[in-house]
């Protein structure tokens, strides 16, 4: 019979209308169970714990996501699968964080929520569920998890967890994969694409990560930016990287005052990582003159990660605190599936 146990970290699947304020609120984990007797009909042994108190993962912190690794780490070895649940507004920064600290895993972690209370007649919140339990618990022909790896799912769709983003603050359909298949459909059947499934090879043993640095800041480039915008982030005490969103395939305007900056911060140790506002495609630093430049100003490329995963990519290198030379490397080297590297760059990052 297989074993799983949830971990009930709070948001809209587990809240409750006030009836004085009208605001939603946590309920906690016997309020949960009562609200989906159904739990009791999978032939599983089901055990949940809760974060004490549940949070409305707006308030997510890096100490947050310890705490979800130390519970993970803590049952590895009693359970075939741990299903998550969580608020959406930063669940995909969660499931990122975890798919980097959770290190050769080689079992389920599913990551689900939902848009409406699972209280409320049209919820999505048990089909989320439910489904969530199936797939952690779900082996393949040889008896191996089906999908051992931490995955958002979501709407009918299974989505690796450091390629989602949250696209729909209304719609069921709250998560995309835009550089990604989804890893699973659900419908009548789950259908699982195994090739693009990741698995540890089978020597490598779990190893969970604890530490998280959180000395980086976004930056995002439009048009009429101002000198003093990019002046305030060069005055953070103990910055360690920028996350520079740039436009289309990379590019970034010629203003040589913002090269003076990007070359400063280089000079000072802080890495700087060219993502993309489109929310599909790649960086490809040097398609045009306008990112050229960049890479002479030494900002390295964020490929096709989301903001999600280079956010918490970099936090879990420079939580190692390795030298500038080496996080530049590692983030051209797909560690966790979070990385298309196209052939030649590829070469480049391992030479
Ligand atoms: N604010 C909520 C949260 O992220 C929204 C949700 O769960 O959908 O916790």
């Amino acid at each position: 019979m297989p074993s799983i146990l949830i971990i009930y970290t709070g948001g809209t699947i587990g809240m409750i209308e006030n009836p004085e304020t009208g605001a939603l609120e946590n309920f906690d984990l016997e309020q949960f169970r009562r609200q989906v007797p159904e739990l009791k009909r999978f032939n599983y042994n089901i055990d949940a714990l809760a974060f004490g108190p549940p949070i409305d993962s707006s308030d997510m912190e890096p100490s947050y996501w310890v705490k979800m690794v130390r519970l993970i780490a803590d049952n590895y070895h009693q359970y075939d699968g741990f299903v998550l649940l969580h608020g959406t507004d930063t669940m995909a920064y969660t499931a990122s964080a975890l798919s980097f600290m959770l290190e050769n895993l080689s079992k389920p972690v599913i990551i689900t929520g939902s848009q409406l209370p699972i209280g409320q007649l049209r919820t999505d919140g048990k089909e989320n569920l439910l489904s969530s339990i199936e797939i952690a618990a779900a082996k393949d022909a040889n008896g191996r998890p089906m999908v051992p790896e931490v995955c958002i799912y979501f709407d009918n769709q299974l989505l690796r967890g450091n390629r989602t983003t949250k696209i729909n603050s209304e719609g069921f359909n709250a998560f995309r994969s835009h550089n990604l298949p989804a890893l699973a459909q659900a419908g009548i059947h789950i259908f699982y694409e195994t090739h693009l499934i990741r698995r540890p090879a089978p020597e490598a043993k779990f190893k969970p990560h604890f530490l998280m640095d959180d000395n980086v800041v976004i930056l995002t480039l439009f048009p009429g930016i101002r000198k003093e915008v990019v002046d305030i982030i060069l005055h953070i005490k103990g910055l360690k990287a920028v996350i520079l969103k740039t436009y289309g395939s990379g590019n970034a305007p010629q203003a040589s005052w913002l090269y003076e900056r990007l070359e400063e911060l280089h000079r000072r140790g802080v890495i700087v990582v060219n993502i993309t506002q489109c929310s599909k495609g790649r960086v490809e630093m040097g398609r045009y003159e306008t990112s050229l430049q960049l890479l002479d100003a030494g900002v390295i490329n964020g490929h096709d990660c989301t903001l999600e995963c280079v956010v918490t990519k970099l936090m879990f290198l420079l939580g190692h605190g390795y030298s500038r030379e080496h996080i530049t490397k590692l983030m051209s080297t797909n560690i966790a599936g979070e990385v298309t590297i196209p052939e030649e760059d590829e070469t480049l990052s391992a030479s």
